[in-house]
C-alpha cells in the first residue's frame, strides 16, 4: 500500500476509528493494476472524518461520504452503514450508520469489490472475492435478485466490471440481471451514460456489447445500431448513432450530434460540406462511414480557409476600398469572396481581394 494511503488509514486508527481500504483500489491492486481512487470504510462518522482531515479541501456529500485529494490520490471515505429500503430502484431512502464492519460489507455489490486491506497490509476477504478474481467471475454478495432489484445501477456495474476485466458473470447473477432489466428505465440517463461510456471505451468493448445483447439490455437502455460502437473511438459520435434519447447531453454535445446525423446523408467529399460542418464532425462521420479518414482530414486541412473570419480582408476595408458606408451590400460581397477563396478561385491575400472587389463591385 502506498504511503499516502497508509497515512490516512493510520490517522483514522490512531484516533480510535476502525478503518479499511475497500473496493476498487484493493481489487485493482490484486489484479496488478494501478488505481488512484481510494475507497475507505470507517467507523468514524462523516463529521468526525471531516474534522480529522480539515487541513485538506474536504467535501461532505449527500450520502454522508467524505472526499478529498492528496497528491494523485482521490480519497472517498464512507462510514460503515446499512442501506435501508431503496427508492426508485436506485437511491437508498435512508442510511443508517453501524458499528459492524462485517455488516457494512453485506451492502456492497460484488465479491470482488468487498476485499479489504487493513493498515498492516492484511487482506480481509469475507466473501471469497480473491477466489472470484482468480476464477474471473463477477458474483453478487448475497441474493443477486435482491441486489439487482434494490439498485439497478448494479446491473450496469456488473457489465462494466465484466467488460473491463474480461470476466464472466455468475449464472444466478445473469438471471437476476435479465429478470430486473426493465428497472434500467428508472435510472437517470446520466448514471447510465457514465457506466456505458466506461464499457464502450474499454479495449474489450466488443465483449461488452456481446454481454449487453446476451443480457437483453439493449431495449431497456433504449440503444440501437450498437455495432457503430466499434466504428469510432469518439464517444459523442458513437452516441449520435446508438440512441434517439437524450442521454443527458450538453447543448454543445447535442449540436455535434445533430451535425453528425445531418452529415451522414451528405457527400463528405464536397468541399462546401466540409467547410460548413468543420473538422470535428467531419472526422467523426468519416469514421462512422468507414471512409479514408486520413485522406479526408488532410484535404480538410488544405482548405484555404476554415472559417470566414480567416479572410484577409475586413468589412471595414471593403467599405474603404469602395468608398461606401457599411450597408447590406457587404453581406453579398463577403459571401462572394468567401466562396471564391474557399474554392481556390481567388487567393486569400488582402491586395488581391481588394482589387477583385474594386473591379467587380
Ligand atoms: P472504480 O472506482 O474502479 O470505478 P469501485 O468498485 O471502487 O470501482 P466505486 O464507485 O468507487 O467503485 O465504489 C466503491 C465501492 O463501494 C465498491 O467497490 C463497492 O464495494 C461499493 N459500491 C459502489 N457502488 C455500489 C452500489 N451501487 N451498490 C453496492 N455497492 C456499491
Ligand atoms: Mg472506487
Amino acid at each position: 500500500m502506498e504511503k499516502a494511503i497508509l497515512n490516512v488509514l493510520k490517522k483514522l486508527e490512531n484516533n480510535g476509528y476502525e478503518s479499511y481500504v475497500v473496493g476498487g483500489y484493493v481489487r485493482d491492486m490484486l489484479l496488478g493494476k494501478n488505481s488512484f481512487d481510494i475507497d475507505i470504510a470507517t467507523i468514524a462518522k462523516p463529521k468526525e472524518v471531516r474534522t480529522l482531515f480539515s487541513t485538506f479541501d474536504v467535501k461532505l456529500h449527500e450520502y454522508g461520504n467524505v472526499s478529498f485529494d492528496i497528491d494523485k490520490f482521490k480519497f472517498d471515505i464512507t462510514t460503515f452503514r446499512k442501506d435501508i429500503k431503496y427508492k426508485d430502484n436506485r437511491k437508498p431512502e435512508k442510511i443508517v450508520y453501524i458499528d459492524s464492519f462485517k455488516d457494512d460489507l453485506k451492502r456492497r455489490d460484488f465479491t470482488i469489490n468487498a476485499i479489504c486491506l487493513d493498515s498492516d497490509n492484511n487482506i480481509i476477504d469475507l466473501y471469497d472475492g480473491i477466489n472470484d478474481l482468480k476464477k474471473k467471475k463477477i458474483k453478487a454478495i448475497g441474493d443477486p435478485y435482491k441486489k439487482m432489484e434494490e439498485d439497478a445501477l448494479r446491473i450496469l456495474r456488473a457489465v462494466r466490471f465484466a467488460t473491463i476485466f474480461k470476466f464472466k458473470l455468475e449464472s444466478d447473477l445473469k438471471s437476476a440481471i435479465i429478470k430486473n432489466k426493465d428497472l434500467l428505465l428508472n435510472l437517470s440517463y446520466e448514471r447510465k451514460r457514465e457506466e456505458l461510456n466506461k464499457i464502450f471505451s474499454s479495449k474489450n468493448k466488443k465483449y461488452g456489447i456481446k454481454l449487453l445483447k446476451e443480457l437483453e439490455l439493449l431495449d431497456p437502455l433504449e440503444l440501437k445500431n450498437i455495432h457503430y460502437v466499434n466504428y469510432t473511438n469518439d464517444l459523442i459520435g458513437m452516441w449520435a448513432m446508438i440512441t434517439d434519447k437524450d442521454y443527458a447531453f450538453t447543448k454543445k454535445e447535442k449540436d455535434i450530434i445533430k451535425m453528425v446525423k445531418e452529415l451522414l446523408s451528405l457527400d463528405i467529399n464536397d468541399i462546401l460540406v466540409e467547410y460548413k460542418y468543420g473538422r470535428y464532425p467531419i472526422s467523426i462521420v468519416s469514421d462512422l462511414k468507414r471512409l479514408n479518414k486520413k485522406k479526408i482530414m488532410a484535404r480538410y486541412e488544405r482548405l484555404p480557409i476554415k472559417d470566414k473570419t480567416e479572410l484577409e480582408i475586413t468589412a471595414e476595408e471593403i467599405c474603404t476600398a469602395l468608398g461606401k458606408a457599411p450597408d447590406i451590400f457587404l453581406k453579398d460581397i463577403l459571401k462572394d469572396i468567401e466562396m471564391k477563396v474557399l474554392l481556390g478561385e481567388l487567393e486569400n491575400n488582402k491586395k488581391i481581394l481588394k482589387d477583385y472587389i474594386k473591379t467587380n463591385y
